[in-house]
């Protein structure tokens, strides 16, 4: 049998080890540090904007510091986007505040910008008050329709807390994925686009904010010669060893976005003749995917076969591929919780496939992969 062909894995450069050997060659085997420093200025400089960065445990604890920013506390409600994985709404639930959901629409299967609107006015029918937050989701990296978010968002004065966890490298008409919002959460988790081993960063407008993120993130203590607290702090941030790692992966980010590119470029033309299956593209050049992971819609009917027996047919000859996120207005912990939606995302998810798209593939295993999905539907 063939070696085993993975969806995303971690992919090294050449200088994430002396990065990590300078930590403990100084002993700053520690939350923050130098590299911790660099690390944060590197996403910065990357990003541009004027952004300021701070570099966190995990993109779930940077999205959780977003909303703390934006003022969200115990009986606020947020809107997220239905059509992600749940670290975009389980920081919501820690503050005690409700996600309200959203459901997608086709072209870039993000945010509805006209069931965002729907819901802000039932909500303040519903409750009186406005929703305090709107957490849109650039998924697999696609960039969602963010004018018309951003036009409805400034309409009624509620800001944008983006989860750019899977879009680092991602643009929207020329501007980066993570600085489009009031904040922007990015994950450095393992099969992401780059990796610290786990990690993530807020992008924040300004250092007085990054500043405050600081704080919260090292149990907000106050300046004092002795621990004095006047509020809730959280153990977030990143260790020196792991920001070695982002260092040294940031010398190759854009070689990974060009290499997930051109993954997704291979599958598009090998499966170009296949009635019945369709890769996800971008639906204009407003539009830059970094392809964190490339997926196909299969037309069940048309191929005699649906998205999961292909998984199970690529499962069988040792290719991991993997079904769609499943919504969150489809999971029983949101069960009761508020969903406008007109059943796009359920019947996304009933069709769709992330193909392995890790960039450390080659296209010998693309190849490998296209032929393997090509036996199943010709079955
Ligand atoms: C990975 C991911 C997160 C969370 O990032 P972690 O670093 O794993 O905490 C949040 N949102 C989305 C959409 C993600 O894919």
């Amino acid at each position: 049998m063939q070696e085993r062909i993975w969806l995303s894995l971690a992919h090294m450069g050449a200088h994430e080890q002396d990065f990590v050997k300078e930590a403990f060659d100084t002993n700053w085997v520690v939350p923050l540090g130098p590299n911790v420093d660099a690390f944060e200025r590197d996403l910065a400089a990357y990003l541009g904007e004027d952004k300021h960065v701070v570099a966190l445990s995990a993109g779930t604890a940077a999205l959780h510091l977003g909303l703390i920013m934006l003022g969200v506390g115990p009986g606020d409600e947020v809107i997220c986007q239905s059509f992600t994985f749940a670290a975009s709404a389980n920081p919501v639930t820690y503050l005690g505040a409700t996600p309200v959901f959203v459901d997608s629409e086709e072209t870039t299967w993000n945010m509805s910008p006209e069931l965002l609107e729907k819901a802000i006015l039932d909500r303040k029918a519903k409750t009186g008050r406005y929703p305090k937050a709107i957490i849109p989701v650039h998924l697999y990296g696609m960039p969602a329709r963010m004018d018309e978010i951003e036009q409805i968002a400034a309409k009624y004065d509620i800001p944008i807390l983006e989860d750019a966890a899977e879009a680092l490298g991602s643009e929207y008409k020329g501007r980066k994925c993570g600085t489009i919002g009031a904040f922007g959460g990015l994950s450095f988790n393992g099969n992401k686009i780059i990796t610290t081993s786990g990690g993530g960063a807020l992008v924040c407008p300004d250092a007085a904010s990054a500043q405050r993120v600081m704080f919260y993130a090292t149990q907000a203590r106050e300046n004092r010669p002795y621990y004095y607290h006047e509020h809730i702090g959280y153990n977030y941030r990143l260790s020196n060893v792991c920001a070695g790692i982002g260092r040294g992966q940031m010398m190759v980010l854009e070689e990974h976005v060009a290499r997930r590119r051109a993954i997704h470029d291979l599958y598009t033309k090998l499966l170009s003749g296949v009635d019945g299956i369709t890769v996800k593209q971008n639906p204009s050049s407003d539009y830059a995917s970094n392809f964190w992971l490339t997926c196909i819609e299969v037309d069940a009917p048309r191929v005699d076969c649906t998205a999961d027996d292909i998984r199970l047919a690529l499962a069988e000859e040792n290719i991991e591929s993997r079904l769609l996120w499943r919504p969150m207005h489809m999971q029983p912990v949101f069960a009761n919780h508020a969903f406008y939606g007109d059943g796009t995302s359920e019947r996304i998810f009933g069709r769709g496939l992330c193909l392995p798209s890790g960039s450390s593939l080659t296209d010998a295993q693309i190849g490998a992969v296209v032929e393997a999905i090509v036996r199943r539907v010709n079955k």
